[in-house]
């Protein structure tokens, strides 16, 4: 019943839909059924990684999911010379990509948890769980296959910084790229998201890195200010806002050998073009999933859609239609499309954006009483030039375009400067052409949705104030974890 049909492409190619290894296809609601079962188990379960700070479920204020305690001063020092100290750099390449493989291995076994945990901390879907268990994975799996052919040498502690929105597979993605290079890790994963990060991290040990090589350092500005900072460092990866990008540049310029990278993926203000020769159905599907997955909280998530104004009136009226349909609320329940925001201060943000412009609301759902919910909401726009930065959460601006004004709305969308993806739904092969060409974005997507790049065949990554590059889950990303090997020259 799996097995591919020669005459379709694989689905990952149109869809972006996510298979597992054994090409069962995650999306279909029945094979999510059946795995959901272990689950269970943890609906109650407290995580208790330390004294201190309490992590609460985005969804239900109520529901307390475990504790963490925060890193010290003396802790971050102490993390450095032990990291330094710990030769994992002097583990053969294959052997590192071993315990990699294991540690896939080991998230598979315990991906029931993991499933309980990114809901009931993450606020994640159980769609959105699987499919970032299966990311996580297919990072350990791919970064190991990678480094086979690695043949430079490692730099260095690196320290690694998660946002809070894939707290397991960036987590992951980063972690696990630093340590096959060969260096020592310092990971602080986002303060909304400690507990998944903890339990990776207890995998990856379990899996054969030694304690000292890789390292968890709970917390917020503080703990990522003494990381940053440190002149014992070789290299930052980085996933998050542009702001705290800067802030890490300049604590890094001021401190850390000039030559130490950093890595860094940020924002993005992506959009995508609709013309008139789209489907218009297929555009709608595309539009809910891009722009309201996830609660809107992708840094891939589309923010701007412009439409060809003669198609504009029928295609918001099916898209306003399609959002009525779509059901707020626990993650938990396998039947809710849309989560919680992961935080009060990151709901007051967007419910600020959102009251100011309220004469441009075009559409908006209702959200639930309990928890930090934001509900699905269009705002109509003139262009990118009115957005005046990245709303992180289910927010969309439409614009509308005539036919002929198509190298405006290229222009406009390159003057932001971000880069990140870039969607179009068009029939017309030489327009696919010319916007893939002319718009500056990292991931360009046709005819699909534009979130949820799969790791080896979509590297992620964007250009401008978008980030740094190389892009996470593709051939180029390992090689700036290392610096040029001497013993390899010499050899
Ligand atoms: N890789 C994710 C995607 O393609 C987005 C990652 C992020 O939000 O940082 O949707």
């Amino acid at each position: 019943q799996n097995l591919p049909n020669p005459a379709i492409p694989a689905p990952a190619e149109i869809f972006g839909k996510r298979i597992n290894s054994r090409g069962l296809d995650l999306s279909d609601s029945v094979a999510l059924g059946v795995v959901a079962e272990g689950r269970e188990d943890f609906r109650d379960h407290r995580w208790e990684f330390g004294p201190g700070t309490a992590v609460i479920n985005p969804a239900n204020h109520d529901d307390a999911v475990g504790t963490v305690a925060e890193a010290t001063k003396a802790e971050v020092d102490q993390a450095f010379a032990s990291a330094s100290a710990s030769g994992w750099g002097r583990y053969p390449v294959g052997e590192r990509a071993d315990i990699l493989r294991r540690a896939a291995d080991l998230y598979e076994a315990n991906q029931a948890e993991f499933f309980a945990l990114l809901a009931r901390e993450a606020g994640k879907t159980w769609g959105d769980a699987v499919a970032e268990l299966r990311e996580a994975v297919d990072f350990l799996r791919y970064y190991a296959e990678q480094a086979e052919g690695l043949i430079d040498a490692p730099r260095g502690p690196f320290v690694c910084i998660s946002p809070w929105n894939f707290p397991l597979a960036i987590f992951t993605g980063q972690v696990a790229a630093a340590l096959v290079a060969g260096n020592p890790v310092l990971a602080k994963p986002a303060p909304q998201t400690p507990l998944t990060a903890a339990r990776a991290v207890a995998l990856l040990h379990e899996a054969g890195v030694p304690t000292d090589a890789l390292q968890l350092l709970i917390g917020g500005q503080f703990v990522g200010g003494l990381l940053t900072s440190s002149t014992a460092l070789a290299g930052v990866a980085f996933t998050g806002s542009l702001k705290t990008a800067r802030a890490i540049e300049k604590a890094m310029a001021a401190n850390a050998s000039p030559h130490a990278p950093l890595i860094a993926e940020t924002g993005g203000l992506n959009a995508m073009v609709v013309d008139s020769t789209a489907l218009t159905e297929q555009v709608v599907r595309d539009v809910l999933a891009s722009a309201f997955q996830s609660a809107g909280q992708r840094c891939s998530a589309l923010r701007i859609l412009y439409v060809q104004e003669d198609v504009a009136e029928h295609t918001l009226h099916m898209l306003k239609g399609a959002m009525d349909e779509l059901r707020l609320g626990d993650p938990w329940d396998l039947s809710t499309d849309i989560g919680p925001i992961i935080d009060g201060a990151a709901r007051d943000k967007i419910a600020a954006y959102v009251a100011e412009r309220q004469d441009r609301v075009v559409h908006q759902l209702q959200a639930p009483e309990q928890g930090t919910f934001f509900p699905p909401t269009v705002l109509r726009v003139s262009g990118i030039e009115d957005m005046p930065e990245e709303i992180f959460g289910p927010v969309l601006h439409v614009a509308t375009f005539h036919g002929e004004e198509i190298d405006k709305v290229i222009a406009a969308i390159n003057s932001s400067n971000y880069g990140l993806t870039f969607g179009m739904h068009t029939r017309i092969a030489s327009r696919v052409r010319r916007l893939a060409r002319q718009v500056h974005a990292g991931n360009i997507y046709v005819n699909r949705n534009q979130i949820g790049a799969v790791v080896g065949s979509q590297p992620f990554g964007g250009e401008g104030l978008s980030g740094t590059g190389p892009k996470a889950g593709g051939p180029h990303y390992l090689s700036r974890f290392t610096q040029a090997g001497s013993a390899l020259q010499t050899g």
